[in-house]
């Protein structure tokens, strides 16, 4: 599993926390250390196991078809790709014309996933997002005529000022649409966002958890009734169309993160690199280190994998904690479990533990106490 971070964005949205500034003008030299940061890391990389590549962002969309051919044909000479299954590019539907998406499809690219966040103008302009409602339907539609035939959708809920109304009109409109993969993710107001700062100032409240429980239980009953499955807390696919890059993730699986901000994983250590573009670029080209290390305790370790599993509709496999993390601990997390069980907010079934419908709701409280 291949992730590369491309950090660069026209504008910053109001919620924002990831890392990208809007300076393109070092995009060049960002492609070159990419370029250096794999050459100096191609071991790391099992490149007969690499089935999927994630271009991930910022806005890979910011990047003209002469930067992504070349970011492709960096990758094309140093990495086998003959056995990938999945490569997803991130995309905004205000860079998608008919001219970019040919080029998108003419790359080893076959999975699209596009930042819609909501059909509804007012929003979107509240969130401080480029598009509006007109503009992702026509990407949409544009992606689908250049031949993308693996579409994913972001859409979020819990803005503020919206209601109940509203969010089905979105979630509408993104059934009509009908692409293979969507996501959608609860408003979380981050430190230091515009739109936290706003909520601060009084300029609007924030939605109610009563509201925020409404929503997310339409947008589970609206897609399971149009045929997506539920396989993780925020995502929804329809069969056969799971994202197995985030599938990886989700089962801890090994996974490299080239470019600033990226994190990698060998199984035991995570590696983050700098959160700071230029930073990035000039030790890379300076050989200099690029990251920060950090090895996971076994505590750690347990806890992320409960965290990570727990949100997924496989569970957690009750067998693969014992023999990583030993008896003692099945025996800590059984017994916490218990009490959830009895009340019907997971189940254990087939050696899996479970979130059921009423349990994901308060995730983050079960896990905190299956936690060691
Ligand atoms: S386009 Fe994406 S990465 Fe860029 S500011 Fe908006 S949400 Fe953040």
């Amino acid at each position: 599993m291949l992730y590369i971070h491309i950090p660069f964005c026209a504008k910053r949205c109001f919620y924002c926390d990831f890392h990208s500034g809007t300076d393109r003008t070092i995009v060049d030299r960002y492609i070159l250390a990419l370029e250096r940061e794999l050459e100096a890391r191609i071991d790391e990389i099992p490149t007969q196991e690499l089935t999927t590549i994630y271009i991930g962002g910022g806005t890979p969309s910011q990047l003209t078809p002469s930067q992504l051919k070349k970011l492709f044909l960096v990758l094309e000479s140093k990495l086998n790709l003959l056995n990938l299954k999945e490569v997803t590019i991130e995309v905004n539907p205000d860079d998608i014309t008919p001219d970019y998406a040919t080029e998108i499809s003419s790359l080893p690219i076959n999975r699209v996933s596009m930042g819609i966040q909501s059909f509804n103008d007012r929003l979107l302009q509240l969130i401080g997002r480029r598009h509006n409602s007109q503009k992702a339907i026509e990407a949409y539609q544009i992606l689908r005529n250049a031949g993308i035939n693996n579409l994913s959708i972001d859409l979020m809920f819990s803005l503020p000022t919206q209601d109940l109304q509203e969010w089905e009109s979105s979630i509408n409109q993104a059934i009509e649409l009908c692409p293979e993969h969507i996501s959608a993710y609860d408003l979380s107001y981050e430190a230091g966002s515009i739109l936290t700062r706003k909520l601060k100032q009084g300029e609007f409240e924030a939605c109610s958890d009563e509201t925020s429980i409404a929503m997310y239980n339409m947008l589970v009953d609206k897609l399971s009734e149009a045929g997506y499955e539920h396989y993780e807390i925020s995502n929804f696919a329809l069969p056969g169309y799971r994202s197995q890059h985030n599938s990886g993730y989700w089962k801890g699986k090994p996974y490299l993160g080239l470019g600033a901000s990226a994190h990698s994983f060998d199984g035991k250590v995570r590696r983050a690199n700098f959160a700071d573009t230029s930073l990035y670029i000039n030790n890379v080209m300076e050989g200099k280190p690029t990251f920060e290390v950090e090895e996971l305790s076994p505590r750690e370790s347990y806890n992320e994998t409960i965290f990570t599993r727990l949100r997924t509709a496989d569970g957690v496999d009750l067998n693969y904690i014992e023999q990583k993390y030993g008896k003692k601990n099945l025996q800590h997390l059984l017994r916490e479990a218990a009490s959830y069980i009895t009340e019907g907010y997971l189940t254990e079934q087939q050696g899996r533990l479970t979130l059921t419908r009423k349990g994901i709701v308060i995730s983050d409280t079960i896990c905190c106490d299956l936690f060691l």
